[in-house]
């Protein structure tokens, strides 16, 4: 079995594959590990058959849906998964079947309504539906303490004891444990009554994951991130130094629109000389009365250079073909001493 696990912070995901034909499975890819997914598709030579994501994520960015569409490979989920994005959608006992390897889908409903563990050879990938000392919370959406006892305690759990684990998360750096160590040692499992389970799982008190509201919104429906939003856009202008602008601002060298896109209080407190005020939330309405010529070299500002890049994004979809960014806002202007106007 060709087997590779990748962590990035606590997430753990895994490319799985079949030694004689080189056909692969990733597990739960996440967003900012693409170029290394890539970087080992390439050096073990395997061909992806499938991206799976053992649940919908609610702490961080899944990258199924970008590289399945990158690798030509389907995206697979549980069937009650609501991502519209994913192609293929087991139910319980289903299999994928990657070259000579055989993966067995189980059906584990408690940390998410839609939670998968996948059963290959000696080992499960068991998402957050059991993690090495502990098991997935119960209390985001579709969670559910009882599903989660039935889960473990009625089907994960009946695993042979010596099977490998290999959970979506751990925060301590360790690879893996087996069924027996977790039944023995978690104590999670300790709680074998039902009701002492639930109890348990009702009172872990835990804080929301950092990106929840983000992180379920894009995996959910597959809508992009704000990082990638302002990524793109990045890719789509060029940018000017502080000091460039600052130069060419002293040698009053021909024409060149400065464009602060902030709030009116933030531009009344201080701009660039010159600048022209346009809050990039009426950018697309006012262009035409405020940027008739559209060959004009317009450079775009605001505070700390982020909606200037969508703004300069903005203004080159429009048609201003010379529209570039300030690399830096407002705040590393002033910061760096170069003078203001009220
Ligand atoms: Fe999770």
């Amino acid at each position: 079995m060709i087997f590779e696990q990748i962590a990035a912070g606590g997430c753990q995901s895994y490319l799985v594959g079949c030694e004689t034909t080189r056909a692969a499975v990733l597990i739960d890819p996440e967003q900012s590990r693409i170029e290394h997914y890539r970087m080992l598709v390439n050096q073990l030579g395997v061909h992806i058959r499938y991206v799976v994501d053992t649940h919908t994520h609610a702490d961080h960015f899944s990258a199924s849906r970008g590289l399945g569409k990158a690798l030509q490979a389907p995206v697979v989920m549980h069937r009650l998964s609501p991502a519209p994005f994913a192609d293929l959608r087991l139910d319980d006992g289903d299999m994928l079947i990657v070259g000579e390897l055989r993966l067995k889908a189980m059906h584990t409903p408690g940390h998410t309504r839609d939670s998968l563990c996948l059963v290959a050879e000696d080992r499960v990938f068991t998402g957050d539906t059991l993690l090495i000392g502990g098991t997935g919370r119960t209390d985001l959406p579709t969670g559910d303490p009882h599903a989660l006892y039935e889960s473990l305690f009625e089907k994960l759990l009946k695993l042979p004891p010596e099977t490998l684990v290999f959970p979506a998360h751990d925060y301590k750096g360790r690879s893996h444990s087996t069924i027996g160590i977790e039944i023995a040692d978690n104590p999670r499992l300790q709680k074998v009554e039902r009701t002492a389970f639930v109890d348990m799982m009702q009172h872990l008190d835990l804080a929301a994951p950092t990106h929840l509201t983000e992180a379920l919104r894009t995996n959910m429906s597959g809508g992009r991130t704000v990082a990638q939003m302002l990524a793109e856009a990045a890719r789509e202008v060029p940018f000017m130094s502080l000091a460039e602008l600052n130069d060419r601002i002293g040698r009053n060298s021909g024409a060149l629109v400065i464009l602060d896109v902030r709030e009116k209080d933030a531009y009344d407190k201080g701009h660039i000389a010159g600048a022209v005020h346009l809050p990039r939330g009426q950018l697309e309405l006012r262009t035409n009365s405020v940027l008739p010529d559209p060959t004009v070299k317009i450079i775009t500002c605001c505070e700390f250079g982020k909606i200037s890049t969508l703004a300069a994004a903005t203004l080159r979809d429009l048609g201003y073909m010379r529209a570039t960014a300030l690399d830096g806002g407002m705040k590393a202007w002033s910061e760096a001493g170069y003078p203001l106007e009220q």
